[in-house]
């Protein structure tokens, strides 16, 4: 940027979420010199793991399951197992439970899981099996921007799934356990499930469940974002956090800058350079709906009356379909229902770290209206004591965050959007504008890097990683090669 000759980095990078850090290590791998900068006095956004509660009790603030990160292309390269990082596999990846039938649920193999569903058994075989065989060639195309595919005819008959409203592909299941199940994985979309497109993301979670398991970091979240940092300053990079950016003006003198933050953001810090279409376009951009989190500490696990559903890392709290689809379409709608779907995770189950022996931990979140500061609390502890009669008894303490303290906590979940903007069908590829590619901006070497951008929210770093390549590629003219997963 500029007309300087003499820079004092090749590279600043504002905002150190998995999509920052993806970026900066991806600059400094191929040899440029990095900064990275952090508002907080912690680097990781998403990744965050705090004692939120009680002394001793470890809780992940945002993102505690990871089958996209264990998933993600980029990440797989990282040597992030020598940085400390360790991930745990529950046996049982996700549940399901129900009033009045056992829980529906997701393993890691595929054939134990599909024999599970009884009479849907082939169905889902039919449904998963070409998603995970074809996984390894469809998920460069999947989690990036839109291109002309590698592999066009297995990534058409993952688009003719993908695309159906979830509502619809669910239509193939004769099982209400199975429906239901599929509607949960939906659910992880965060708009209708009537919504075109929301089939998507069940089959990437899906997929993802059969081919890497649906892990937890051991010792909170968190632990990704330090390997990572570690990793990026072990090959030569810099990190500097307290470093809040409102404007252009703050940052050191760099031939590019890559910024981990949403178009609302890049509006105040960087309006007046960009130009009036793109700011326009931006300024259009949509946010989804919020959510309202709460971390428990526990006297004991949940007592879920289901036996599968206590050996569950993440568990779908929300019936059947019809209800979920129904709950979640009220949300949308801007109600705020009695018995909204729950997202739940269990993580002192499987790893000690997070409380003192013999006490637990659990993490829950629902759906809410953009920017709604009403208090979920009861509704989420009513869902949760629906299918684990007891469990409020075994409270010790809480800690709630309304969409308000979300944005507050991290300025990039505006209205407590936790996905950087709506990812509909016509978010999906061009978030957050229409541009040849969505990483640049109007201004010559300043990119967009974060989960506004293909292919969206989750921690998975590929959003990062896209924007990176494109600033090697097309700014200092250095070949990236092609990324394979596992
Ligand atoms: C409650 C909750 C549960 C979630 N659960 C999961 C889950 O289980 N699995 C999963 O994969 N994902 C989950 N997510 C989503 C995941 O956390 C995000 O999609 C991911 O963190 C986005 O990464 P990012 O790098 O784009 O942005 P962020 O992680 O949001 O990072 C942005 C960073 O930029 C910094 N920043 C912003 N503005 C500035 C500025 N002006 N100056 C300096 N620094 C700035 C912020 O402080 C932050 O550190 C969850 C999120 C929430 C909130």
């Amino acid at each position: 940027m500029g007309i300087k000759t003499n820079y004092d980095y090749d590279a600043v990078v504002v905002g150190s979420g998995p999509n920052g850090l993806a970026a900066a290590i991806l600059l400094q791998q191929h040899g440029l010199s990095v900064l990275l900068l952090e508002g907080k006095s912690r680097i990781g956004g998403g990744l965050s793991s705090e004692a939120l509660t009680l002394p001793g009790y470890l809780h992940d603030v945002c993102s505690a399951i990871h089958p996209l990160a264990v998933g993600s292309p980029f990440l797989q390269t990282l040597p992030l197992d020598q940085f400390g990082l360790e991930f745990i596999y529950p046996e049982v990846a996700a549940a399901h439970p129900f009033d009045d039938a056992p829980a529906a649920i997701l393993k890691n193999d595929l054939y134990e899981t599909a024999s599970l569903f009884g009479d849907d058994k082939d169905t889902y075989l039919k449904l998963m099996q070409p998603v995970v065989k074809n996984w390894p060639f469809i998920a460069p195309d999947i989690l990036g921007p839109l291109r002309l595919p590698k592999h066009p005819l297995a990534m058409a008959a993952f688009g003719l799934k993908a695309l159906q409203p979830a509502t619809l592909l669910a239509k193939h299941f004769k099982t209400e356990r199975a429906k239901a199940l599929f509607a949960g994985m939906a659910a992880h979309a965060i708009q209708p499930l009537q919504n075109w497109a929301t089939s998507a993301i069940a089959l990437v979670l899906m997929a993802n469940g059969h081919l890497e398991g649906w892990p937890l970091p051991k010792g909170g979240s968190n632990q990704i974002a330090q390997a990572m940092a570690a990793y990026f300053t072990s090959i030569g990079g810099k990190i500097e956090t307290n470093t809040y950016i409102t404007s252009l003006m703050q940052l050191p003198s760099a031939k590019t800058v890559l910024f981990d933050i949403t178009p609302q953001q890049l509006l105040q810090i960087a309006g007046e350079k960009l130009s009036g279409l793109y700011k326009s376009q931006l300024q259009k951009y949509r946010y989804g709906m919020g959510v309202f989190k709460i971390d428990w500490a526990l006297d004991a696990p949940i007592p879920f009356a289901d036996e599968s559903t206590r050996q569950a890392g993440t568990v779908h709290l929300g019936g059947t379909l019809s209800e979920i689809a129904y709950n979640e379409q009220q949300t949308a709608k801007g109600h705020h229902p009695d018995k909204p779907f729950i997202l739940l995770a269990q993580p002192s189950v499987f790893d000690p770290t997070r409380a003192p022996v013999g006490k637990h931990t659990a993490w829950a979140y629902c759906h809410v209206p953009n920017g709604s500061t009403v208090d979920m609390t009861a509704a989420i502890e009513n869902q949760v004591e629906r299918f684990a009669p007891g469990f409020k008894d075994r409270i010790l303490a809480k800690h709630t965050f309304d969409t308000a303290e979300l944005q507050q906590y991290n300025p990039n979940f505006i209205g407590g959007d936790i996905n950087g903007g709506i990812i509909d069908l016509r978010q999906l590829f061009t978030r957050p504008a229409v541009r040849w590619s969505p990483y640049t901006t109007s201004v010559k070497g300043l990119y967009l890097c974060s989960s506004s951008t293909p292919p969206g929210g989750g921690v998975h770093g590929m959003c990062g990683y896209h924007a990176a390549k494109h600033a090697l590629q097309n700014h200092f003219h250095i070949k990236v090669s092609s990324l394979h997963t596992h």
